[in-house]
C-alpha cells in the first residue's frame, strides 16, 4: 500500500465537492491511519473559485492532507489516482432534452474515462457520482480502454441510506440497525429500492413495519422522490448527504463488506438477476476491503420486485440507446 493515498475529485469547487473535500481529508474513506493528497479538477472559468477552496483546506490543517492540486486538465488531476471521485456534471438546462444532456455530459466522460486510462495509478477505482451517474459511468468506463470494468462504479448509496432512514423511523428504531436493503436499477426517480430481504433489528423489514401497503407505495414514493423534496426545501440540490454518501460508497469499497449488511452500488451488470447484461445497475454487493466488489447471489425476487426493478432497467437501456455513440 502506497503511503499516500491520491483522491481525484472533478467539479470539485461545486456544493457537493464542498462537503466531500474536508471527509476525505479528514480520513473518512481510507482510514485515520492514510495520508490523501487531493487533486481537483474544475472546468476553467471555475479555477478561481477552486482555489478559495483550496486555501480553505489549508486553512483546516488537517493532519492527513498533504497536498492540494487544483487543474482543468483531466490527465494531471487523474496522474497516479487511487481514487477517482467524479462528482462533476452539467446540470440539465431549463427546456433541455434528457438525451441533449445525456450527449453533453457524455462529452465530458468520455474525455474523463480516456484520461484515466492514460494516465491513473496502476490499481485505481473510479466512482461516479455527477448525474446521470450510471450512464456517465458507463461511458466512462467503454472509453477508459485498458482498464478492468470492474474498477468503475456509480453511486446509489445516498438512496440506499434514505431508505434505510425512511425504514427506520417507520418502525420506531435506529437507522444503524437497518441492514441488507438493495437499490436496483437507475440512480433516478425509477430506481427500486427493495426491503424485502431487509432487517430492522434483526427482525425481517416486512414484519418489523407491519404496513405492505405503505411499503409498495409512499415508502418507494418517498426515497425515489427525496432529492425533489429536498430540492424544494432548500432551494438547491442534495450535497451534505450526498457528500456523505459519496465516502461511505468509496469507503465500503475499500473495507470489508459482508452479505450481514450489503452495499448497494451500482456496477457492471453479468445479466444476474434479470438485469440487462453491460449495464451500469444498482446491485447488493460485498466487497474485500481491496476495491473489488462481488454480487451478493441467491436472493429470491419477487413478482413486484421483478416487476419494479425492470421499470428501471428499462430507462437504463434507453439511455444507453441514447448515448450508443458514445460507447467507445
Ligand atoms: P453539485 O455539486 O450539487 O452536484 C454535482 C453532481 O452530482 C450533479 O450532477 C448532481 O446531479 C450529482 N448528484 C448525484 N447524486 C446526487 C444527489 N443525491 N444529490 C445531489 N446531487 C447529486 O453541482 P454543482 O453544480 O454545485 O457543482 C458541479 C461542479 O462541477 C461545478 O463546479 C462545475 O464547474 C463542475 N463541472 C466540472 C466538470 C469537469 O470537471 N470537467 C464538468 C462539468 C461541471 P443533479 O444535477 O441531478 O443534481
Amino acid at each position: 500500500m502506497s503511503m499516500v493515498k491520491r483522491v481525484a475529485v472533478t467539479g470539485a469547487a461545486g456544493q457537493i465537492g464542498y462537503s466531500l473535500l474536508p471527509l476525505i481529508a479528514n480520513g473518512s474513506i481510507f482510514g485515520p491511519g492514510v495520508k490523501v493528497a487531493l487533486q481537483l479538477l474544475e472546468v476553467t472559468p471555475v479555477l478561481p473559485a477552486l482555489e478559495g477552496v483550496r486555501m480553505e483546506l489549508e486553512d483546516c490543517a488537517f493532519p492527513l492532507l498533504t497536498s492540494v492540486t487544483c487543474t482543468d486538465k483531466p490527465e494531471v488531476a487523474f496522474r497516479d489516482a487511487d481514487l477517482c471521485l467524479l462528482v462533476g456534471s452539467k446540470p440539465r438546462g431549463k427546456g433541455q432534452e434528457r438525451k441533449d444532456l445525456l450527449m453533453e455530459n457524455g462529452q465530458i466522460f468520455i474525455g474523463q474515462g480516456r484520461a484515466i486510462a492514460a494516465t491513473a495509478g496502476p490499481d485505481v477505482r473510479v466512482v461516479v457520482v455527477g448525474n446521470p451517474c450510471n450512464t456517465n459511468c458507463l461511458i466512462a468506463m467503454r472509453n477508459a480502454k485498458g482498464v478492468p470494468p470492474e474498477r468503475f462504479s456509480a453511486m446509489t448509496r445516498l438512496d440506499q441510506s434514505r431508505a434505510k432512514a425512511q425504514l427506520a423511523q417507520k418502525a420506531k428504531k435506529h437507522w444503524s440497525t437497518v441492514k441488507n436493503v438493495t437499490i436496483w436499477g437507475n440512480h433516478s426517480n425509477t430506481q427500486y429500492p427493495d426491503w424485502h430481504h431487509a432487517t430492522i433489528d434483526g427482525v425481517p423489514a416486512a414484519k418489523a413495519v407491519a404496513d405492505d401497503a405503505w411499503l409498495q407505495g409512499p415508502f418507494l414514493k418517498t426515497v425515489q422522490e427525496r432529492g425533489k423534496a429536498i430540492i424544494e426545501a432548500r432551494g438547491k440540490s442534495s450535497a451534505l448527504s450526498a457528500a456523505q454518501a459519496a465516502c461511505d460508497h468509496a469507503k465500503s469499497l475499500f473495507t470489508v463488506t459482508t452479505k450481514d449488511d450489503w452495499a448497494s452500488l451500482c456496477v457492471l451488470s453479468d445479466g444476474s438477476y434479470g438485469t440487462p447484461e453491460g449495464l451500469i445497475s444498482g446491485f447488493p454487493c460485498t466487497t474485500d476491503g481491496k476495491g473489488n466488489w462481488h454480487l451478493v447471489q441467491g436472493l429470491a425476487m419477487n413478482e413486484f420486485s421483478k416487476q419494479k426493478a425492470t421499470i428501471s432497467w428499462n430507462e437504463l437501456l434507453e439511455e444507453r440507446e441514447m448515448v450508443k455513440a458514445l460507447l467507445g
